[in-house]
């Protein structure tokens, strides 16, 4: 065997790897690289040797990339929220984004012949998120809010989080101080005992309106009225105060169950010249710059008329479809999340809009029974969470056959994997691929392709 487990060796960083990992090669075989970027030169103590690849953390770098950068977060080491800060953002990290893109494309999609639009980055990669979901934790110090530290259940304290507004700090704060005043019991993964889990905080930048959700193992959390005191007096842009109930164990974040502490249920946020009630448990796109570019992106694919009817597959709040509603006959939403349709049909009415209709279930059970009850698809646009569509939805829409099929994805090889699908039916051709990056100092990139008819 080439490479041995414990042993060093040195090893160039080729490519960037899905977590943000380096990737490099020693005697032919795959090394995996915590700690490595692109261009570094480095010596890797292996820990893990697998059949086809082996796995090891830097020891000590030799040469280092020209990508490399400071990051700009004291955190960056410790927190597992951001991979890449230490690469350079337009020539290290978009271009290994939009190298991840057409690698999929290639190997996962088989596609030899398509050419990758090349990404459009952001103007500035910092504080451009619109929602932070901290957990809560018990530490040394007292009371952590932050994130989970990189390959860990521990939790990082974070102070102020350069992707998040600045309002955040003061909220978590208020938080932390509650909770060490009154001897709040923070939740524990593990006895599945305390209260606080989780503070999640939405804003929308264009409107002013914040967000906090208090994620609580029960159905109160003691003296939250001094808590709702304290957040409504020291944050006047506060809309809605919820606590969400989510005694469940494991990793889920947020409960089915929703409390108004103070304010309402949901906050608006506005993309382009159109407004979105969001929900605490719907799905909002977190980097509204970069959406407003993807949205429109997938618009210009979908090259409407205003003749058509166009199928908005894992809709959320209904954001794509009153997009698409602007320009086609009809649009009609599938969603499974609840409160998401019901968000999806008031932004619908909010914005004026009498063409679109909205359906709640499993993408794959209901885009079926739309087919079987006669409706008919002129575009598909389709945005699926990471682990992509369901067979059954691609097997429905071939059997559609709409003129266009525009695809977002926020994951390139669940993208290119469908696309495979859809492609070698030999019904469609690829005609676009465009990366955006939504989620800059992160390994994820987001992608609209558009699909044509052949
Ligand atoms: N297009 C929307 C949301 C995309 S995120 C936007 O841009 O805002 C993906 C959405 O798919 C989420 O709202 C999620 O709740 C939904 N979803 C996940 N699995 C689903 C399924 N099997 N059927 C229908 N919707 C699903």
């Amino acid at each position: 065997m080439s490479v041995e487990k414990d042993q060093i060796y040195q090893v160039e960083i080729i490519d960037l790897g899905e977590s943000g990992e380096g990737i490099g090669k020693y005697e032919g075989m795959t090394v995996f690289v915590d700690g490595g970027i692109v261009g570094d030169v480095v010596k890797v103590k292996i820990n893990t040797v697998k059949k086809n690849y082996a796995l090891g953390k830097v020891v000590k770098m030799i040469k280092p990339s020209a990508f490399r950068v400071e990051p700009a977060c004291p955190y960056f080491k410790k927190c597992g929220g951001c991979q890449i800060m230490n690469m350079d953002y337009t020539k290290g990290q978009l271009f290994y984004k939009e190298k991840g893109v057409k690698d999929a494309i290639e190997r996962i999609g088989g596609f030899t012949d398509v050419e990758v639009l090349p990404i459009i980055g952001m103007e500035t990669p910092f504080r451009y998120r619109n929602k932070g979901q901290y957990l809560v934790a018990e530490g040394k110090q007292g009371v952590q809010i932050g994130f989970f530290q990189k390959g860990t259940h521990s939790v990082v304290n974070i102070d102020d989080c350069l992707l998040q507004s600045e309002q955040h700090q003061i909220i978590n704060q208020i938080v932390r101080d509650f909770v060490m005043e009154f001897g709040i019991k923070i939740y524990d993964e593990k006895t599945h005992k305390g209260m606080l889990r989780h503070v999640m905080i939405r804003h929308s930048e264009a409107l002013g309106e914040i967000m906090v959700v208090l994620v609580v193992n029960g159905e109160y959390l003691p003296k939250e009225a001094m808590l709702r005191e304290r957040l409504v007096e020291a944050v006047p842009e506060l809309k809605s105060l919820i606590v969400n109930v989510n005694t469940a164990k494991g990793n889920k974040v947020l409960g089915n169950k929703n409390r108004v502490l103070a304010g309402s249920e949901t906050i608006t946020d506005q993309i382009g010249n159109l407004k979105f009630n969001i929900n605490p448990l719907s799905f909002f796109q977190v980097n509204p710059v970069q959406t407003e570019v993807l949205y429109a992106k997938a618009l210009e694919y979908a090259d409407l008329s205003g003749d058509e009817t166009v199928f908005d597959i894992y809709c959320g709040i209904g954001a794509i479809s009153l997009f698409l509603a602007q320009k086609a006959k009809k649009v009609i939403g599938i969603e499974l999340i609840q409160e998401a349709i019901d968000d999806a049909k008031a932004n619908a009415a909010n914005n004026g809009f009498s063409n679109c209709e909205f359906h709640v279930g499993k993408a794959e059970t209901v885009i079926s029974e739309l087919y079987e009850a006669g409706n008919k698809a002129d575009v598909v646009v389709v945005d699926p969470p990471r682990k992509g569509c369901e067979p059954e939805v691609l097997e429905t829409i071939l059997a559609m056959a709409p003129k266009r099929i525009v695809y977002v994805s926020c994951k390139p090889s669940t993208m290119a994997r469908d696309l495979k699908i859809l492609c070698e039916s030999g019904a469609y051709k690829i005609a676009a691929v465009q990366p955006v990056d939504q989620f800059g100092h992160t390994v994820h990139v987001e992608c609209v392709v558009k699909l044509e008819k052949i």
